[in-house]
């Protein structure tokens, strides 16, 4: 599983272009499990390998990038039937090589030689993605999950033993309705330990959203003892009996319901900036004013149509980024250097910062706004007295 440190580190990886070293991405991306020989995709890999080892000799003397494509190519070599998506990062003249197993999701395999790792497959997989709780309850059980990507992982449970008295009570007459009451008390104190504890984990940050998995009958119950916080990240809920939900269904149904979250939260987020930049707030659209946003920090979410590409250059000595095709940096005055697609320098950044990205799909105002566009925190240019308008 990748955490999120790791990736960071990825996204600062840059190899020294000066001595003309690159580093390789490779991502394998399987065929669709229907396809059930697996030739395709094997022969595909070795492909595409081969082709970046042709691309490779055309970058000059680079013994460096050759072993590690080897090294790739072998990997390749052994993903035949392979389920999973996976991706490798590799440059030896800087002793990396990192390799990660990873949801099937990828679109395509690729290799990729460039100075920095080609990050955006990931981008597009990871950019939304929040820290998840599935909690599965019943009126006496409960079992939470922590879910990162489709890697689950129980995070202990709660059973609440029904007292003596409440179990030892006959169903016979009068104290059948005692014992009856007795048990839904139960419940009730069994549904509040639940809420506590998940008021409690979200408290520490052990996860920003939640899935509940309980029988219709129960919920009404279980929300009712949900602190107002934690209810706000509810983003969903599945029908689900404790005693015989199987994991895999737990990770479907959370997948279905996280997936859907992000697609629905990406759209809307996406609206919200463009009207924001057309009410000149918090929102900023077209590539100029998105750079101008990123280098003063200002970014909060970030919106690309999911194809989109442009070229721009980046200034060797300071890192500004601009959309014209200067040679000189309009910052420092020193070299800069063409980018063939603006998105190889601006996803690492949005990885660094911890900026939410968006690849919304067929989203025709976002199509309009130039293809790109980013949510604000604040507008440096309207707060020059020195305060920070809170984003909402
Ligand atoms: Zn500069």
């Amino acid at each position: 599983m990748m955490t999120r440190n790791e990736i960071r580190e990825l996204a600062a990886f840059q190899a020294d272009e000066n001595k003309g070293i690159f580093a390789v991405s490779f991502y394998f991306q399987p065929d669709p499990p229907q396809d059930r020989s697996h030739r395709n995709q094997a022969i595909h890999a070795k492909d595409v390998v081969k082709q970046a080892l042709k691309e490779a000799e055309g970058k000059g003397k680079n013994g460096w990038l050759h072993a590690d494509l080897d090294r790739v190519m072998e990997v390749a070599n052994s993903l035949r039937g392979h389920p999973r998506g996976r991706a490798v990062f590799a440059c030896s003249a800087h002793k990396l090589w990192k390799e990660f197993d990873l949801p099937p999701r990828l679109g395509t395999t690729n290799v990729y030689l460039q100075p920095r790792l080609q990050l955006k497959p990931l981008a597009v997989l990871l950019g939304a993605q929040p820290a998840l709780c599935v909690a599965i309850v019943d009126r006496q059980r409960a079992r939470f999950f922590d879910v990162r990507l489709d890697h689950m992982q129980e995070q202990g449970a709660l059973v609440h033993m029904l007292s003596r008295s409440a179990a030892n009570y006959g169903f016979k007459g009068y104290e059948a309705g005692h014992a009856e009451r007795r048990i839904a008390d139960e419940a009730l104190q069994h549904f509040k330990a639940v809420g506590e504890r998940l008021r409690l984990d979200l408290e520490r940050g052990s996860w920003e959203r939640l899935v509940i998995g309980c029988q219709d009958s129960n919920w009404k119950e279980m929300e009712s003892q949900l602190h107002p916080y934690v209810k706000q990240r509810v983003i969903g809920r599945f029908s689900a009996d404790v005693a015989s939900v199987g994991d895999e269904e737990i990770r479907s149904h959370a997948d279905a319901i996280l997936q859907k979250w992000i697609t629905d939260r990406g759209r809307s987020k996406a609206e919200e900036a463009i009207n924001f930049a057309k009410a000149n707030g918090r929102g900023v659209t077209g590539l100029r004013r998105v750079l101008r946003a990123l280098e003063t920090g200002e970014v909060q979410a970030l919106f690309l149509t999911e194809n989109y590409s442009a070229r721009a250059v980046e200034c060797t000595y300071c890192g500004h980024l601009d959309a014209h095709i200067v040679s000189a940096c309009v910052a420092c005055g020193r070299a800069t250097r063409p980018l063939n697609d603006v998105c190889d320098a601006i996803i690492p950044l949005a990885i660094r910062r911890d900026i939410e990205m968006f690849y919304p799909r067929g989203h025709s105002e976002l199509d309009h706004a130039g293809n790109i566009a980013a949510l604000l925190r604040f507008r440096a240019d309207q707060n020059r007295t020195g305060q920070i308008a809170a984003a909402s």
